[in-house]
This record gives C-alpha cells, structure tokens and sequence, in this order.
C-alpha cells in the first residue's frame, strides 16, 4: 500500500497486448507509469498496471522527425539536444518550468498527456508543435483531438510523434513561484503559419484558431496586427478564477504575453 493510495494488486506485464487486456477488465484497473501523480491522487486501485517492463523508454530522432517513448522520462526529453533544438526549444523550457530535476526524473512524458491536466505545461506546447500520438487501441490521434475529448480514452498511450517543421518558437508560464502550477502559460510557433495554444486559463490548454487564423490572412504582422490578434485572442479564449489568480489577471496576463510571443516568433 502506498500512503494514500489502496492496492490489492500490483503487475509489471511483459507486453502491450497484456497491459490492455488487464486494463480493460475493470474501471479499478489503471496503468501506473513514473507515478508522481497517481500516488497522490488517492485512488483505490484493484490492479495497478507497470508500463515499466514494456521498453517505452526512448527518444528516437532522424531527419524528419524525433519519436518519444511514452515512459520517457521528462528530464530525459528536457535535455535531449536535438529537442532543445526544435522550435526554438519550447517542449524543452515547458517541461523545464515543471518542479525540480527530481521530479522531472520521475515524471514521464505518457503520465503528463494521459492525466490532462488542466495545469499542464507541456499540451499547450505539443498543441503548437502538432504532436500525434499513438495509441495501442485507437491508434493514431492527433493532439488537437485528444485534448478536445471530454473523456480520457480508456486506452495505453506508446508514443508521441513530432515533426521536424523549422518553426520558431515561444513559450511562456507565468507562475507565483517556480514549484507552483502556472497562472497561465502560451505557446506559439511559427513558420509559415501561426499556431498559439494558451494554458492553465485555468481550464486546460486550448488552441486560439481564430486568432491564428486572422494572423496568417494577413501579409505583414505590425503592431496594429498584433493589437487586432490579441483583441481577437480575448474574445475566443475563455479564462476564469481559481486561487492562484482571477479572470481580470489572467486576460491583463494573455494580452501582455501574446504580444511579447507574437513579436518573438515574428523576428
Ligand atoms: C507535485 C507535482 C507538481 C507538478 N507540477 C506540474 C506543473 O507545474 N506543470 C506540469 O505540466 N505538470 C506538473 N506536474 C505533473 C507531472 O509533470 C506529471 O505530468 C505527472 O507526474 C504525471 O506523470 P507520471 O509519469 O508521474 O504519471 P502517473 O502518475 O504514473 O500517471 C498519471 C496518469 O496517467 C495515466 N497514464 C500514465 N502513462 C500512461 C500511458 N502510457 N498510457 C495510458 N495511461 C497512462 C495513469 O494511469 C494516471 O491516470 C506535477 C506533478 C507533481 C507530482
């Protein structure tokens, strides 16, 4: 038993096809993979399911694209160098902006997307980058979709794709202190086109498409574009209150950080 959490079963099973079949036999069932979250989440779990033994744990980079393992850890992905390199190196400040190293060394990539959490670092930023994943069952799923869903698919996350697109890149998490959960983050890249996610608003990290669209209509990106953008961003992205700032801060706090990212990736 671990504290706060009740067990009756722990498995380390040697293969995908296994890990899902047990998953599927019971909503009680669930899949631990570095288990910084789910050991504080006090669940009562009748099987709880390693993904250890199961070789999720890689990074796997050529040409075109890099190919992250599920179990890979999130430090592993903060000092990989041809991360740091992609985009400006946002998947890498993201994840860097998450606690300490030593939770970073814990924290895999799969437990950060599959427990979507509304104040996570890292969606915002895979949203900019177009991720896919790869699911066991339901195969390959666009990032954009799966944050979409109103449920998590009861389903074993394997790996996220990321294309080598030669964007530029922002990221920005606003936060009282470096261990707390952001206030709000933005994520932008850009190549031809514009993409901006804004994070932890506080519900969880959405695409601004409105606002990317009306940047990518227009030819040249001045000042009043960016003034028009950001009036556009307030109206399409909600934002609301919890205790670690208002509605009225976090669109003072969008306003300022879309400009300062536009104008970064434009330069
Ligand atoms: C104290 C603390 C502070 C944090 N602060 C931040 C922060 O500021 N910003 C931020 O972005 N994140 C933050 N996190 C979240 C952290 O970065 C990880 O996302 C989190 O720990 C989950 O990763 P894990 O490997 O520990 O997953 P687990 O705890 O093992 O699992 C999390 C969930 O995902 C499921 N799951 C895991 N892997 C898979 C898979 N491959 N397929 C299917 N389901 C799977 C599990 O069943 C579980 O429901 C924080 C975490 C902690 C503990």
């Amino acid at each position: 038993m671990i504290k706060g959490m009740e067990i009756k079963e722990y498995i380390a099973p040697k293969t995908i096809s296994e890990t899902y079949s047990l998953l599927s036999e019971s909503k009680s069932n669930k899949v631990i993979a570095g288990g910084a979250w789910i050991k504080i989440s006090f669940k009562h779990v009748d099987k709880l399911i390693s993904l250890d033994n199961l070789a999720l744990d890689y990074i796997k980079e050529d040409n075109e694209s890099f190919v992250i393992g599920a179990m890979t850890t999130l430090r592993a992905i903060e000092t990989h160098g041809g991360l740091k390199q992609l985009a400006s190196g946002i998947l890498s400040q993201a994840i860097g902006s998450v606690m300490g190293i030593n939770i970073r060394n814990i924290a895999t990539i799969g437990g950060s997307i599959m427990g979507k959490f509304a104040f996570s670092d890292l969606l915002g930023v895979l949203l900019v980058l177009d991720a896919k994943l790869v699911f066991f069952k339901a195969g390959d799923v666009s990032i954009y979709d799966f944050v979409e869903m109103t449920k998590v698919p009861e389903d074993i996350l394997l790996e996220i794709k990321l294309k080598k697109d030669n964007l530029k890149g922002y990221f920005k998490k606003i936060s009282k202190t470096h261990l707390d959960f952001a206030i709000l983050n933005i994520a932008i890249t850009k190549r031809d086109n514009f993409k901006i996610a804004v994070g932890s608003r506080p519900n969880i990290a959405k695409l601004a498409i409105d606002t990317a669209n009306y940047l990518n209509s227009q030819k040249t990106i001045d000042e009043e574009t960016i003034e028009n953008a950001v009036e556009i961003a307030g109206n399409e992205i909600k934002l609301g209150d919890n205790l670690r700032g208002s509605k009225e801060y976090r669109e003072v706090l969008m306003k300022t950080y879309l400009k300062r990212g536009i104008r970064e990736v434009v330069k």
